[in-house]
């Protein structure tokens, strides 16, 4: 009996070209010695992507798709996924052939190897947008320093998965998901590879500056609390450099030198009502997971599914 693997696309408006994908995807597993199939997540595709879809769950066997009721995001389309596969391993890969089918034989090679999880890295090459590119390495260094996990910069959601590790993984109940971190916390034997990213297929990436500083932020307070403790050594720190301040001050009373001040008294109180401020909105969100993680809603709705 063949091994079956299971390749998991998450996918929001990407009409157009999810027959490409779909047709490279065929024409890289077929030759090999597998069984195969392909979900899509649709994650409440406002275009034709879900017809697209349906469309090909028609002609072919091994195509199979959820639909969700409305856009739950990257992060939960995925989760869905884990939560359905049925394969020996599984293969998570964007529906926009950034992430190139070609690759998927290595992958699968270093499995047989014995690895639980091959994940890739992005080699960022010139032709990608220079804002995106320095913002993804800041935050790759941001992480590392303020978590435990060592994050190589460019891994994304493109990487192979043993079945044994999307067991324990769909059973992880926190609210805001982030894979990349959460599969390298996970242990398990891990190897990265590198590829050359394509261009995307067709249609528009789904994070805009804003949503890539909201997701990098979800990224580094789901992994590291130490935020948090900016207040301490922030307290520390000035309340030592106004030690500093008493020579002088005791000085000028003595003297009778009169201490004129408005304009540095109006720049410390901003700065440090700003500073207050800052420190108090990084409490408020740490609140603000704890508060949404109470609820304990759903990751995602399924609407409609031909899986089992
Ligand atoms: N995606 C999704 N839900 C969203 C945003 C994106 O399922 O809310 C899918 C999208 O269709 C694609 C993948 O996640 O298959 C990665 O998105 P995108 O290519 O826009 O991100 P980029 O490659 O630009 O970082
Ligand atoms: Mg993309």
């Amino acid at each position: 009996m063949q091994k079956k693997i299971s390749i998991l696309i998450p996918i929001y408006n990407e009409e157009g070209n999810i027959v490409t994908i779909t047709n490279a995807l065929h024409k890289v597993l077929m030759p090999l010695p597998y069984n195969y199939e392909i979900i899509f997540v649709d994650d409440g595709s406002e275009d034709n992507s879900l017809n697209e879809i349906k469309e090909l769950t028609q002609q072919q066997s091994n195509i199979f798709f959820i639909s969700f009721s409305k856009n739950f995001g990257h992060q939960n389309a995925i989760k869905a996924g884990f939560d359905m596969v049925t394969g020996e391993c599984v293969i998570s890969m964007d529906g926009d052939m950034q992430h190139p089918p070609t690759l998927i034989p290595l992958l699968l090679k270093k499995w047989e190897e014995g690895y639980d999880i091959v994940y890739t890295i992005r080699k960022d090459h010139m032709e990608m947008p220079i804002l995106k590119r320095r913002t993804s390495e800041m935050f790759y260094n941001v992480m590392n320093k303020l978590s435990d996990i060592e994050l190589e910069s460019g891994t994304a959601d493109f990487r192979l998965m043993d079945k044994s590790v999307i067991s324990v993984a769909k059973n992880f109940q926190e609210d805001d998901l982030f894979w990349r971190g959460l599969i390298k916390w996970m242990g398990f034997s891990q190897i990265g590879i590198e590829y050359e990213p394509a261009q995307r297929l067709k249609g528009k990436s789904k994070y805009t500056f804003k949503k890539m500083l909201q997701f990098a932020l979800r990224g580094i307070t789901s992994f590291s609390i130490k935020p948090l403790g900016i207040a301490i050594y922030l307290g520390f720190l000035f309340a030592l450099l106004s030690l500093l301040y008493v020579p002088y001050v005791l000085y000028s009373v003595y003297f009778g030198h009169p201490i004129s001040g408005w304009a540095s008294l109006i720049v410390t109180i901003v700065f440090f009502g700003g500073l207050q401020l800052m420190i108090l909105g990084i409490i408020g969100m740490y609140l603000g997971k704890l508060f949404m993680q109470s609820k304990q809603r759903p990751h995602y709705i399924i609407k409609e599914t031909n899986l089992k």
